[in-house]
């Protein structure tokens, strides 16, 4: 019998060293996030004492996208206060992630700063990807000490990841992976808990996954083998990076306002690997209906914008790609 879903996946050594790769970042923002929350916390304490408290009326300063300009005081001085101790102070600063009216009381809002964009709605580290949680060690001064080379290096390993839109990596890539990894682990090992996620993390490497024991659910018919899909542990990490991976490309429609066509050539890679497993499909259902509506609505805009550029006398402008809401 032709293998199918989960099954035809992990027989595929590419595949399997996306997934591994990408199970050992998810194991290790487990364990970054402890870190992460206590850092910050003293890190606002620290900035929270030089700040003086708000007095009198209540601050109603909004920040969007890359833009703040404060309307009181003291967001106007937790700002200074920020970027003082931004690594990257001249360069670009994801002020939408932010609430500034909760500065003094939520440090987790002045911890989104030193963020990549698309964060506004996170409320905790436990909400955040690896890339988060890497890119604000990167960013903040607090963690200065840090050899933020190997920290560089990770979020590449992780940017390769998320950006294989066919989900296939070598294994070149993978040992490269498995250097950086154990270098980065050694920097961090202070932190509680990440040594043994370390011992994890290097037998997620070293495994070669289990497709053989999938064969009795294979040839026992789809309601018993989805079910076994359902409650699978490797299915449910391969949900979560499916998903992480889409995350990637609704945040630069969102940034961007359109498709390029490299973003619609992406689409499509996702399109017709999920096409090809019904599973995923099944599971991933809201999610494959919101990149069709992208899809949809930037191949009318492109229609649009081809059919005015044949008339020269009609002035053309971009038209936005419209969100659809969850
Ligand atoms: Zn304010």
């Amino acid at each position: 019998m032709a293998q199918s879903g989960l099954m035809q996946r992990m027989n595929n050594p590419e595949y399997k060293n996306w997934m591994r790769g990408g199970q050992c970042l998810l194991l290790l923002n487990s364990s970054l996030q402890g870190f992460i929350a206590a850092e910050m916390k003293t890190f606002h304490r620290q900035l929270a004492c030089k700040i003086p408290a708000r007095q009198g009326s209540r601050c109603q300063c909004r920040a969007k996208g890359k833009q703040f300009q404060p309307g009181c005081s003291v967001c106007a001085e937790w700002k200074r206060q920020i970027l003082d101790h931004h690594t990257n102070r001249n360069g670009e600063i994801h002020w939408g992630n932010c609430n500034p009216s909760h500065w003094t009381t939520n440090y987790f809002e002045v911890a989104k700063a030193y963020m990549p964009r698309g964060h506004a709605d996170k409320q905790g580290p436990h909400k955040c990807d690896i890339a988060a949680l890497l890119n604000l060690i990167n960013g903040c001064c607090h963690f200065r000490s840090s050899n933020l080379p190997n920290v560089r290096e990770i979020i590449k390993c992780r940017n390769d990841l998320m950006h294989s839109y066919d989900m296939k990596m070598s294994s070149f890539w993978l040992a490269d992976f498995r250097n950086k990894i154990q270098q980065f682990i050694s920097e961090f090992i202070h932190v509680p808990g990440l040594k043994e996620q370390g011992a994890l993390i290097q037998e997620v490497l070293s495994s070669d996954w289990a497709v053989e024991d999938l064969d009795q659910f294979e040839v026992d018919g789809a309601i018993r083998y989805q079910s076994y899909c359902l409650v699978s542990p490797v299915y449910g990490i391969e949900k979560q990076l499916i998903q992480e991976l889409l995350q990637e490309i609704y945040l630069q429609i969102e940034e961007q306002g359109t498709l390029s066509e490299k973003d619609l050539d992406n689409v499509q890679k996702m399109k017709n690997f999920l096409s090809g497993h019904k599973d995923l499909q099944l599971t991933l259902r809201a999610d494959i209906r919101r990149l069709e509506f992208l899809e949809r609505n930037t191949f009318s805009s492109l229609e649009l914008k081809g059919a005015m550029e044949q008339d020269e006398d009609v002035p053309m402008e971009p038209r936005k790609v419209v969100t659809m809401q969850e």
